[in-house]
């Protein structure tokens, strides 16, 4: 029952990707067992050459006004079917580790939604890396996703080019990975920072997303 709702849900959204993992390999597994996780596309699906910042920052911000919309009728439902359920917070918890409480990435793999590309951020065969995600931590058996476990970004190595600061180290992911095996994040968060003073905000930096050919009809 529980379950058709949240389908129709998605059914009027019908871009918007979504699915089902178990938690148990998170620290929140004791008080929610499963975690609906989903990808709402950018409205926009920028690639090299029509990418500005701010038209990448836009894309985000849409993404996030339309994520919220759903998460609204996501938790009108829950209510409605007396479900334990908890929202984590997107954002990371400091500036020193820059993890949050709960990876949406990690739990959108599991749930089958994509893989991690050599950009550090969730490829979906649908739009590449032009997706915002979010999670519902739920204390509910819901049916999971196959979980990925390999990249399929092949020799593909655009993101890794592109990166004017050298942050992307080139290898190819798989479930076992840790962040740091694909990624400078510190550096990458470091010279995104550095337009805090001018902008009143951190670099939305899209390129090594923009430049993903997953997603644009492209084959890699
Ligand atoms: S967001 Fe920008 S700085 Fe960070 S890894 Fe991607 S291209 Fe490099
Ligand atoms: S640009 Fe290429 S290597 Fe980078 S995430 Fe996309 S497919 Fe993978």
């Amino acid at each position: 029952m529980v379950a058709k709702k949240i389908q129709q849900i998605f059914a009027k959204v019908p871009e918007v990707k979504y699915g089902y993992t178990d938690i148990s390999y998170s620290s929140f597994s004791e008080e929610y067992r499963f975690a609906l996780v989903f990808a709402v596309p950018y409205e926009e699906q920028l690639n090299l050459d029509s990418y500005t910042e701010e038209r990448f920052e836009n894309s985000i911000l849409n993404a996030r006004n339309k994520l919220e919309i759903i998460l609204k009728d996501i938790e009108i439902v829950l209510k409605e079917e007396c479900i334990k359920y908890y929202i984590p917070p997107v954002a990371q918890q400091n500036e020193e580790d820059l993890l949050a409480v709960f990876s949406f990435k990690y739990a959108a793999v599991n749930a089958g939604l994509g893989w991690i590309g050599k950009n550090d951020v969730l490829i979906t065969e649908k739009y590449g890396p032009r997706v915002r995600l979010s999670a519902v931590l739920v204390d509910y058996p819901f049916e999971t996703g196959r979980k990925i476990t390999e990249s399929r970004c092949g020799s593909c190595n655009r993101c890794v080019d592109i990166c004017p600061h050298k942050a992307l180290k080139g290898l190819n992911w798989d479930i076992n990975a840790l962040r740091n095996n694909l990624i400078d994040y510190h550096l990458c968060n470091q010279k995104r920072s550095a337009y805090i003073e001018k902008h009143g905000r951190k670099n939305a930096c899209g390129l090594c997303m923009v430049v993903c050919p997953f997603g644009m009809g492209e084959t890699i």
